[in-house]
């Protein structure tokens, strides 16, 4: 069984088991993946970033703070995001590993970014690695 951090078009984010990776896959693709706040089957895989990334896009270190209302909020995510993905180097799954080898200097620092499970989130907090969930946009799943 795998744990994935997931996130509807509306940014909910909630967990949901799966058997496999390859069982999380088919489960979207037949909507069969709900959004327990929602109910919309438009749900992905939450995108992990390193603090790394945050101070590369010249951003205090920790979880960036955005402003209270709505409209600010997304405009701030969308700001966020693009530094990131214009500065930061995509990893796909292999996020948790990179970042750890960031972390502890056996890698180049850079900032980079992508998707990690829910226990491999769980492990990286543990081991004190800085990161933060990147939002995800609704032009994201266009
Ligand atoms: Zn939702």
């Amino acid at each position: 069984m795998i744990k994935f951090s997931l996130v509807c078009r509306k940014g909910h984010e909630f967990e949901a088991w799966f058997k496999s990776g390859a069982a999380y896959e088919a489960q979207t693709a037949r909507a069969q993946v709900v959004c327990p706040h929602c109910g919309s089957h438009d749900v992905d895989k939450a995108i992990m970033a390193p603090a790394v990334a945050t101070r590369i896009a010249s951003m205090p270190a920790g979880e960036p703070q955005p402003p209270p209302s709505v409209h600010d909020r997304a405009l701030f995510l969308r700001q966020v995001r693009d530094e990131i993905h214009a500065k930061a180097e995509y990893v796909g799954g292999r996020f948790a590993e990179e970042a750890r080898r960031i972390h502890f200097n056996e890698s180049a620092p850079r900032g980079i970014y992508g998707e990690a499970t829910a226990d491999e989130v769980k492990e990286l907090a543990e081991d004190g690695v800085p990161f933060f969930p990147v939002p995800r946009l609704p032009e994201d799943f266009n």
